[in-house]
């Protein structure tokens, strides 16, 4: 069933490592009712499907008044089919969770906070530009609990310069301590265009080995495992039911509207996203002009699609659904990556074995089938 992803691209200032779509600006009103009028725009995109699924991501989405998440929930209601019991995510960062704003986003529909919690330290908050300390990381999480959500979700970061995995281990401890249903947990990535990528450029910061970052790749499933939280994507864990459908719907090829700029869209066929330039936006929403790009994928792109996303999940690629003969997937890489134990066909499906999963996306890329063979 079709989700709706709802990008707030805004932030209180820049992380060190982060890539994604943001401003630090304080006028907002402009892009929100821009954004407000892309949802009515594109209302009938879904047709009658109910929508099972909203995401507030970003950007911050926890910076907005809170009643302007309930004004868009509402919006959404009235222009979409949505669910009795969508599942209504909210990503927000701990330096904003109050139980006021937790009580408003819950009486407006949220029904999932995601929270951006990195880390519980407060030297590797720092050194990523993280806005928020350890201490308000903690009472967050009290708070969300307190609340009455019961689904709520936390991120951290491994991977950073120097971490052990006596640090990842207590990372770890202090999270479970907390009685999480749900981890997100990322290796720090150096992405172009970013301060780290600066600092490393500069010898300011060095990286760490793989191998260290490996390790503490290994402890996490280790300890999730442990712990009874599923690996149900690389970097996702969760109890049963705690799983994010929303995220699920991705891997899985379903249909989603992105609002906003920078947001995604995706129906089954035609992949589009949103132009990342707020004013670019704002200005082609009010004179009614193009916002856009978007590209339709071949059969053989949408096979590559299902293979590197459902490769990632713990339910890997159902063969016979791909769109293009199966026998088409590279056989020779297919054989190397089952011989060495990376990779297995187990009842029609090929799933990455544990040690497969450090390598998810070149295992995919080495299988995809090409243009060429039709
Ligand atoms: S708060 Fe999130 S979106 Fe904003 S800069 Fe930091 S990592 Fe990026």
């Amino acid at each position: 069933m079709p989700g709706l992803y709802i990008h707030i691209p805004f932030c209180k200032k820049a992380c060190t490592y982060c890539d994604f779509h943001f401003s630090t600006a304080k006028h907002r009103d402009a892009l929100l009712d821009a954004m407000g009028s892309e949802m009515i725009k594109r209302s009938r995109e879904l047709g009658d499907s109910p929508v099972s699924t909203i995401y507030f991501g970003g950007g911050t989405p926890s910076l907005l008044e809170p009643d302007r998440i309930s004004e868009f929930v509402q919006q959404a209601r009235d222009l979409f089919r949505v669910d009795r019991d969508a599942e209504i995510t909210l990503e927000a960062n701990p330096d904003d969770i109050t139980a006021e704003r937790l009580n408003t986003w819950k009486s407006g529909g949220v029904t999932r906070i995601s929270l951006g919690t990195q880390s519980f330290r407060e030297d590797r908050l720092r050194f990523m530009g993280r806005a928020h300390s350890a201490d308000q990381a903690l009472r967050s999480i009290a708070l969300i609990a307190k609340a009455g959500f019961t689904s709520w979700t936390i991120d951290l970061i491994y991977g950073l310069p120097g971490m052990t995995l006596g640090e990842w281990d207590e990372q770890l401890d202090i999270a479970l301590e907390q009685g999480m249903p749900h981890l997100s947990a990322y290796c720090l990535t150096v992405e172009t265009r970013t301060a780290l990528a600066h600092q490393v450029r500069k010898g300011l910061v060095a990286m760490p080995e793989d191998d260290d970052q490996s390790a503490q790749f290994d402890r996490l499933m280790e300890r999730m495992e442990a712990a009874g939280l599923d690996h149900y994507e690389i970097s996702n864990f969760g109890k049963p039911d705690h799983h994010s459908r929303h995220n699920t719907s991705y891997w899985d090829g379903a249909t989603y509207l992105g609002i906003g700029p920078s947001a995604h869209s995706f129906n089954g066929n035609v992949r589009r996203w949103n132009v990342s330039n707020n004013a670019v936006y704002v200005k082609a929403l009010a004179e009614g002009t193009s916002f856009c790009e978007s590209e339709e994928l071949t059969a053989v792109q949408r096979t590559n699609e299902r293979l590197m996303t459902g490769l990632r999940t713990a339910l890997g690629v159902d063969l016979l659904k791909l769109e293009v003969d199966a026998l088409r997937i590279n056989s020779s890489a297919f054989q190397r990556h089952v011989s060495n134990g990376h990779l297995c066909l187990e009842a029609g499906r090929l799933v990455l074995s544990k040690a497969g999963r450090h390598f998810a996306d070149r295992i995919a890329s080495d299988l995809f089938v090409t243009e060429d063979d039709r």
